[in-house]
């Protein structure tokens, strides 16, 4: 697991900025058309004055307590449609509206800098603003943004966006920033799809995963058949993310790089031995320069290229 470390205070600035000149304005004409039911919900969570209801709104979009959240619209719900919302249908309807409200396909497509709004926000150039090059739940797959030959050179990213309370489960959140973790297409549509686990939260948790070789006898370690394994620590939320995102299934697929570690290793120790001896009057390009580019994983971040932290655990561990 990869925590990201970003500079949220800009993101929830713009993204407040978003919610008042995009979101807030269409907010009337959708609440116009509702029920009273509806209405009497909505003023209960949101409020009925303008300044009220655009704060709640923003609160919506960036706070950082996600179950005070809610757990405020379910005690709301309860309140206002009580028995009447048992049934799925009632609850689809109620899901309809907050797609509408905080329109998250509407981010996705988002606004331009212009006469109309002063920023320019969308679903891209969130993930651009997160700093991360690698996706944090499996650490394997690179996320990647690039700029579109179009008039507009708009910003893309090759991320999918899984959001941490599934959005068909709690549509309420489907805007906040800290329920929108960047991702590969693999860990959020194939191994955790809708499933409601509380696994760590890149923005929150660091967790405590990590890799190691699995040895059954001292030999083992010299095998060219050794398997990884994924060890996670105490917290259950890092031994939930193991499991939601299958990590010791998907891994399996990189049991080779224990033996490029191995080797290199191995390489490295009989190179030292005669590195003094080999340099014979030749300029000495330092054996600090040569150890950092023989281990070059070592020098690089988590969050900046693939597969980082397997090989810095198993150079651990061959190490000692
Ligand atoms: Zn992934």
């Amino acid at each position: 697991m990869i925590k990201i470390e970003c500079d949220m205070k800009k993101i929830r600035s713009i993204h407040s900025i978003y919610v008042e000149e995009f979101l807030f304005p269409k907010y009337f004409s959708l609440y116009k058309t509702q029920s009273e039911q509806i209405k009497d919900y909505l003023n209960n969570l949101l409020g009925n004055k303008d300044e009220v209801i655009l704060e709640h709104l923003k609160g919506l979009c960036v706070d950082t307590d996600l179950e005070q959240i809610i757990c405020k619209e379910k005690y709301i719900r309860g309140k206002i449609f009580g028995k009447t919302m048992k049934d799925k249908q009632s609850y689809k309807d109620l899901k309809k509206i907050w797609d509408m409200i905080l329109d998250y396909e509407g981010f996705n497509r988002g606004i331009s800098k212009g006469a109309k709004y002063s920023v320019s926000w969308n679903r891209h150039l969130f993930v651009e603003m997160t700093n991360i090059k690698v996706c944090p739940y499996c650490n394997r797959n690179y996320i990647t943004s690039y700029v579109e030959d179009d008039k507009d050179n708009r910003i893309h990213t090759t991320a999918s966006i899984d959001h941490y309370y599934p959005k068909a489960i709690y549509p309420i959140l489907q805007l906040n920033v800290f329920n929108m973790i960047p991702s590969c297409t693999v860990c959020n549509s194939y191994t955790k799809g809708i499933k409601d686990l509380k696994h760590l939260n890149p923005y929150f948790d660091k967790g405590s995963i990590s890799f190691k070789m699995k040895l059954n006898s001292v030999e083992s370690l010299y095998s060219s058949n050794c398997n990884i394994c994924i060890v996670a620590g105490n917290d259950k939320k890092s031994r939930v993310s193991v499991e939601v995102f299958k990590l010791n299934k998907i891994y399996e697929t990189h049991n080779s790089i224990l033996n490029e570690i191995k080797e290199k290793v191995m390489d490295y120790e009989n190179f030292k031995e005669n590195y003094y001896e080999k340099l014979l009057g030749e300029i000495d390009i330092g054996i600090d320069n040569i150890y950092k580019n023989w281990f070059d994983f070592l020098f690089k971040e988590e969050k900046d290229e693939p597969l980082v932290k397997l090989k810095k655990d198993i150079y651990n561990q061959i190490i000692g």
